[in-house]
């Protein structure tokens, strides 16, 4: 018996062998030439992988939370309106954090499963002066991916700033930050970024700076303050050594070598992979006969998806007994359905096989419960969407 499992959770992820290699370097100073130069290559490739050749790139130590909290610190000042996308338990995480700032936050909270309607936003942001609105592009809690294309068109005529929760979304959905309009997107490193846990990535648009630079109040958090930032990100970038608070000199070295291999794939490809992988796990799941939390197929997110357990199902069983077939699932987030459905994270590196791997365990544990399915289909409907993709 192999004791090592794959990971299938929506982050952490399974990481590239050089990757881990690259974690595991010598540590340097933060103001060696080799580091200097890591450091700098890792913000100029961010700009590749988010798409936003004209964005400031920003590294810093911490998770996912902590990019959504510099977010917000270095845009809210006391008073400023904000609205907030929730379709799911992250953005309900965003509305806090800005109110944390001062900011006057109005929700558009939509039903578990459901998308946000454009109509909706547009009504709501014709109604108030928001200075930014932002949005889940996959909230990791229901697994529904919100369709951002027109976002930052549609927030710009009302002179709206449009800030992307990219944590499970960014190098696995399609994102398109500049040509979309979105001014800030956030992510972090344990996810499709494919380097462990530890750094939150952020790239902020034009229309961020100058907003944060005609600000008339300070920044309420020292650390988080793009005054202590930026002047360390452009010295990286322009390859001078510079020091405002120790970055993670490892997971820097382990970010650039992620990134590489992110654009050796290439956006345009690694955004089809997701799809294809997506495809795959929606024919497998549909084939079962499994109920998703996303309420329809447009809806689900190509990095991860959410799944009732069927009713005769005992859920910590099926997760266990999926386990022991040497796959890693996570069970629920959202409190309102928490204890009633399970995620499979497919994101970064994920093959097509691993896939497979995952459907059958869910097969056989399924089985094994005593739901009825005709055994086999949910592999067969996977496998024949991977073999048509050769075509
Ligand atoms: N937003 C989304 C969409 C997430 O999935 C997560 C993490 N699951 C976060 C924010 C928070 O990130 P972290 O756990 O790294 O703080």
């Amino acid at each position: 018996m192999k004791s090592r499992k794959l990971l299938m959770i929506p982050g952490p992820i399974e990481f590239e062998p050089s990757v881990l290699r690259a974690l595991g370097s010598q540590t340097t100073s933060h103001v060696d030439a080799d580091f200097i130069e890591v450091f700098g290559s890792s913000l100029e490739m961010m700009r590749k992988v988010f798409l936003s050749e004209s964005g400031q790139p920003f590294i810093f130590s911490g998770s996912g939370t902590l990019a959504m909290d510099i977010a917000a610190a270095n845009l809210i000042e006391p008073g400023d309106r904000a609205l907030v996308l929730i379709t799911g338990y992250f953005g309900d995480r965003f509305a806090e954090i800005l109110e944390r700032y001062g900011a006057k936050v109005d929700r558009i909270k939509v039903a578990v499963g459901h998308s946000v309607e454009m109509e909706d936003v547009d009504r709501k942001l014709k109604s108030n002066h928001y200075k930014l609105l932002t949005v889940t592009q996959v909230d990791t809690s229901t697994g529904v991916a919100v369709d951002v294309k027109h976002l930052g068109k549609l927030a710009h005529e009302q002179g709206t700033m449009v800030v992307l929760d990219g944590v499970c979304s960014v190098a696995g959905e399609e994102l398109r930050q500049e040509e979309w309009g979105i001014d800030l997107a956030l992510t972090a490193s344990q996810k499709a970024i494919s380097v462990p846990p530890g750094l939150a990535l952020l790239i902020a648009g034009p229309r961020v700076m100058k907003a944060w630079r005609s600000r008339k109040a300070p920044v309420q958090n020292y650390f988080a303050d793009f005054t202590n930032w930026l002047p360390i990100m452009e010295a990286y970038e322009a390859r001078k050594p510079s020091y405002f608070a120790t970055p993670a000199i490892n997971l820097v070295w382990a970010l650039d070598e992620s990134l590489r291999h992110i654009l050796e794939e290439g956006m345009e490809a690694r955004f089809n992979r997701h799809r294809l992988i997506r495809n795959g796990v929606q024919d497998a799941l549909e084939a079962l006969g499994l109920k998703q939390v996303p309420v329809r197929r447009e809806l689900t997110a190509t990095t991860l998806s959410a799944i009732y357990f069927p009713d005769e199902i005992d859920g910590p069983t099926l997760l266990a007994r999926i386990n022991s077939e040497g796959i890693i699932f996570a069970g629920g987030l959202l409190p309102e359905i928490k204890s009633l459905y399970f995620r499979i994270g497919h994101m970064g590196p994920t093959l097509p096989g691993e896939i497979i791997h995952a459907i059958s365990a869910l097969e056989i544990a399924l089985y094994e419960g005593g739901y009825k399915f005709e055994v086999g289909a949910g592999l067969t409907a996977a496998e024949r969407t991977f073999v048509n993709s050769h075509q």
